[in-house]
């Protein structure tokens, strides 16, 4: 077979530990066989980002606003461990912030939704995704702890010394405190992103928040939200016969449990920690989730949910054989692989992430699976594969595909 061939690059971040072992496996068995691989390579592994003071965390963000598409290894995020383990001149900051920083981007969390592995609500047919606002309120909130009775004030000094006032209480007693932030340019690039994202995945978008009692603060949200779609995004809404909704966050989430999915759930950012954590959970399993950042430009970072795998590496290491799920990461490539083709108009590159997409499920609903799956699936007598063995089952699939 004549392998497909790439116009433009794909920006490639490799990263650590058990995901930087099945990045080279899935690469060798998945794309080199069938794809004329084109990418940009940044090392993401620690080891490099120490090298080169995380310099190359910066490039690949720079090469993704350059290139458009991106494609993400799961990194370490450095702690107190990883500065022995890693003998590192610094803490260095989590990749993905840096990279979300520089992008201004959203991120995207949907789970893959295969026969066998059953959602615990049982209506849920389609996948639903989630995207949180990542800046701001309780996560940049100054606190205070008051011993005794007095006045609380929120106050504000405008540059030209002019002071805003408003009481928050009279205190009798001991009590607690909390100012929360937001700036409306951050919530205007997390709406424009979630209005491109609805656009592309051709998805519902709903966004909730609690405005009715948060008169300003979530009101500004949802008013940000209203105006940006009604001036840039309902037209385009109409024209690809989706729409978009505002609702409270209790009657979104009593609603969600009603639906059959297959829509896009935009959350403040309390709101999008807990209730990420509740849909994957309730999906099945944290291996089956993939993730994007969307950037309101229209820049594209794809990547698995989970993490390095650590505990995996070890054993591996070790010589010890391993079961670890490789199908979030394998989506990362064919999410990546199907944006380049629509933006390059290459087709085949668009069946071929489908078709890799395709043969991963079939893989897994023909009964061969990895350990973590094997122990939650509904499927009778699973085979169990190792790390390996499932990527060259997939490889099998993939070939009578293509
Ligand atoms: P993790 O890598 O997500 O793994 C936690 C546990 O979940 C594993 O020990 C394993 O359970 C299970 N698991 C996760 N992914 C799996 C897969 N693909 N196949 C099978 N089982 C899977 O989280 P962590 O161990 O807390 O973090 C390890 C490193 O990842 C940390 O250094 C952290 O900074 C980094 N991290 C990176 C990202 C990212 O780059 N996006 C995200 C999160 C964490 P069992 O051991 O029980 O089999
Ligand atoms: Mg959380």
């Amino acid at each position: 077979m004549e392998k497909i061939k790439m116009q433009t690059p794909l920006v490639e971040m490799d990263g650590d530990e058990m995901t930087r072992i099945l990045w080279q496996m899935i690469k060798d068995e998945l794309i080199h066989p069938f794809v004329d691989l084109k990418t940009e390579y940044y090392d993401l592994g620690l080891k490099h980002r120490n090298e080169t003071d995380d310099q190359v965390t910066i490039d690949s963000a720079e090469a993704t606003k350059k290139y458009g598409v991106a494609v993400k290894c799961a990194t370490i995020t450095p702690n107190a461990a990883r500065m022995t383990e890693y003998n590192l001149k610094e803490m260095w900051k989590s990749p993905n912030g840096t990279i979300r920083a520089i992008l201004d981007g959203t991120v995207f969390r949907t789970p893959i939704i295969v026969k066998g592995i059953e959602p615990y609500v049982k209506n849920w047919q389609k996948p639903i995704t989630i995207a949180r606002h990542a800046y701001g309120d309780v996560y940049k909130a100054t606190e205070m702890k008051v011993d005794g009775p007095g006045k609380a004030e929120l106050v504000f000094t405008a540059e030209d010394g002019t002071e805003k006032r408003a009481l928050i209480h009279e205190f009798k007693g001991a009590g607690v405190l909390q100012g929360q932030h937001n700036i409306n340019q951050s919530i205007e690039s997390f709406a424009r992103s979630c209005f491109a994202y609805a656009l592309d995945r051709k998805e519902e978008l709903w966004f909730s928040s609690k405005d009715t009692i948060s008169k300003q603060y979530d009101h500004t949200f949802k008013d940000i939200f209203a105006e940006i779609f009604e001036k840039e995004y309902k037209a385009k809404f109409e024209e690809a016969g989706i729409t978009y909704f505002y609702t409270l966050i209790d009657d979104a989430v009593a609603r969600v449990m009603k639906s059959q999915g297959g829509f896009i759930w935009a959350c403040k950012n309390y709101d999008g920690d807990v209730m990420s954590d509740m849909i994957s959970s309730a999906f099945g399993s944290l291996a089956m989730m993939t993730s994007v950042l969307v950037s309101p430009q229209g820049y594209y970072e794809y990547e698995a949910a989970h993490g390095t795998v650590q505990r995996h590496y070890y054993k591996h290491l070790n010589g010890e054989e391993t079961s670890t799920n490789s199908i979030a990461t394998i989506f990362a490539w064919s999410g990546a692989f199907r944006k380049r083709g629509e933006l390059d108009h290459l087709p085949e590159l668009c069946r071929y992430a489908d078709a890799l997409e395709k043969a991963s499920l079939s893989t897994i609903e023909s009964g061969r699976m990895t350990k973590d799956l094997a122990l939650i699936t509904t499927l009778p007598n699973p085979t169990v594969l190792n790390s390996e063995n499932f990527i060259k089952a997939i490889r099998e699939e993939l070939a009578k595909l293509l």
